[in-house]
């Protein structure tokens, strides 16, 4: 079993859809192992996406992920954090293929609806981020 971070973002979440996505994320056969509410601050948006700090998208992706709140989940599964981006698609919704939820629910590069880890190391340190042990059972 392996575990993924995937947050429903502020764009999805104002618009009505995290009960569509989370409703997905069961029939695609994760365990939601965490999950929470969040209306994270810019601060708190930085230190998330620390890893790209010198992307010049960095502003604009930290202001959008503080704009309003959005749900944090740790899921599980065999093969999570592929299977997960899978589910979500391309970065770019434009290129994000039928079914996806990106495809479905983003608008654009910036406001894509959802995100997940992109490796084993990177998931460890992004569900550390947002939850404590006994908040994963
Ligand atoms: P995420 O990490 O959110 O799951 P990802 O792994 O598909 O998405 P990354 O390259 O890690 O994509 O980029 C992180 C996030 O930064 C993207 O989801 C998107 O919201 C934003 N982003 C990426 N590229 C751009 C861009 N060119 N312009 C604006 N925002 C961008
Ligand atoms: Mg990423």
């Amino acid at each position: 079993m392996e575990r993924t971070l995937a947050i429903i973002k502020p764009d999805a979440f104002a618009a009505g859809n995290a009960g569509k996505i989370i409703s997905r994320i069961y029939q695609e056969g994760f365990r939601i192992v965490g999950m929470k509410k969040l209306f994270l601050s810019k601060v708190e948006a930085e230190g998330f996406y620390a890893v790209h700090r010198e992307r010049p998208f960095f502003a604009e992706l930290t202001d959008f992920m503080s704009r309003g709140p959005c749900v944090v989940m740790a899921l599980e599964a065999d093969n999570a954090i592929r299977r997960w981006r899978d589910v979500m698609g391309a970065t770019n919704p434009a290129q994000a293929a039928a079914g996806t939820l990106r495809q479905e629910f983003g608008a654009s590069i910036g406001e894509n609806a959802t995100h997940g880890s992109d490796a084993p190391e990177t998931a460890a340190f992004e569900i550390a981020y947002f939850f404590a042990g006994v908040e994963l059972l």
